[in-house]
């Protein structure tokens, strides 16, 4: 992502700001496509990731739906040109105004994570003389095996409908008039490594479609959600991550009947190698046990490491040839001492002054931004733009 030439011309921009390299997110497009041509499958993209508007044009491009998770979500998917019918919408606490706003669009579906989510839907429906396309988030119980926070295809975790209310269910999906059921919809956790853990969503899926064949109930989709993990450790070793070993996997085991499709929502796998966070070094302060590295970036540019105790790759570019033998805790420069983006992380001689990379950045960071502290937001710059 680095060459010796980019970095002289990163050099050149107030820090901190994110740096998208477009390049790399057209590649991680066209990965997915390649991967899912021919098969009877749909990549919703997860706004919440990144909405930045270039990002979402050249996803709009590549021929991808979205996945939201509010109404505002939902405009600025329509403002960025993406149609009503191509747009799902999840979420526990879906207001009454988030699903009026959705009515109008004639979102593709509703996915329903509760059965007075699916009352309530179907009461604004008829006030608005609509049907209501749904699906039904289903909690199948199946192991991320992620971060805690990150998990959400568990009992004990607030998403979906659960196994044991689905009589009740089936009685509500039969009175309710001004709703349709679509498919079924699924979304178990993030940041997912080992691929394994979808051979188990799939065998789920499985089961508790027979649940509903049982009923004769038609489904005309499935929705797998997203979920797929990137290398945050090495990224350079996988830019793009192995959309093809992920696909493989539901072409192996999960049953689709025939006229049906298979969604997916991802998020993170699409973009989060395509940005780095650039910073400088302002201060290099010498601790009892270890040296800091206190940046100009900080958790209110990149929560992630304070909020989920997750740790980016850190490259001080401007010594990017030279060896890494000191250690440095980095650190950002708000009050809070989880403002951490990692401890003892090897890196060269590090000084006041030189420009720092924090890898991985697209997924999930600038999002998150917020002004605490009263801080500035962090400016965005392009690949074509420095
Ligand atoms: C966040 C979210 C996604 C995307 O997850 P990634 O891990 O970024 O792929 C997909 N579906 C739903 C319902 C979500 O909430």
């Amino acid at each position: 992502m680095f060459t010796k030439e980019r970095v002289e011309q990163l050099k050149s921009h107030a820090t901190p700001y994110y740096f998208y390299d477009l390049d790399i997110l057209d590649a991680t497009l066209l990965a997915i496509q390649n991967a899912v041509k021919n098969k009877p499958y749909v990549v919703h993209y997860a706004i919440k990731a990144n909405a930045n508007e270039r990002i979402l044009e050249r996803i709009k491009k590549s021929g991808f739906g979205i996945d939201t998770v509010s109404g505002n979500e939902i405009k600025w998917a329509l403002k960025n040109g993406f149609k009503g019918n191509e747009i799902a919408f999840a979420g526990v606490g879906k207001s009454d105004e988030e699903i009026q706003t959705a009515l109008e669009a004639g979102i593709f579906t509703f996915n329903v994570e509760s059965i007075p989510e699916l009352q309530v839907i179907d009461e604004l429906a008829a006030k608005a003389g609509k049907k209501a396309l749904i699906a039904i988030r289903l909690n199948p119980n199946v192991n991320a095996k992620t971060h805690h926070y990150i998990t959400t295809g568990l009992e004990e975790n607030k998403f979906g409908i659960n196994y044991w209310e689905l009589n009740e269910l089936f009685e509500q999906l039969e009175k309710l008039q001004n709703i349709e059921l679509k498919g079924l919809h699924f979304h178990i956790g993030s940041q997912i490594r080992d691929l394994s853990v979808f051979k188990n969503l799939c065998n789920r899926v499985n089961e508790l479609q027979s649940e509903f064949r049982e009923r004769n109930i038609d489904l005309d989709h499935i929705n797998v959600g997203g979920g797929l993990g990137v290398n945050y450790q090495s990224p350079d070793e996988e830019l793009i991550p192995d959309f093809d070993a992920f696909f493989s996997i539901f072409d192996q085991f999960i049953d689709l009947l025939p006229n049906q499709s298979l969604h997916f929502e991802l998020g993170r796998a699409v973009v989060a190698q395509c940005a780095a966070l650039i910073s400088k070094v302002l201060f290099v302060k010498e601790g009892v046990k270890t040296n800091f590295a206190i940046l100009d970036a900080g958790m209110t540019e990149l929560i992630r490491p304070a909020l989920y105790q997750s740790s980016h790759h850190i490259q001080n570019l401007s010594k990017i040839n030279e060896e890494a033998t000191y250690k440095y805790d980095v650190v950002g420069p708000i009050c809070e001492s989880s403002d951490c983006f990692g401890k003892a992380i090897l890196l060269p001689k590090t000084e006041r002054g030189d420009l720092m990379a924090i890898r991985t950045a697209g997924a999930y960071g600038q999002v998150m931004s917020s002004q605490y502290n009263l801080r500035d937001f962090a400016k965005t710059i392009y690949h074509d733009e420095l």
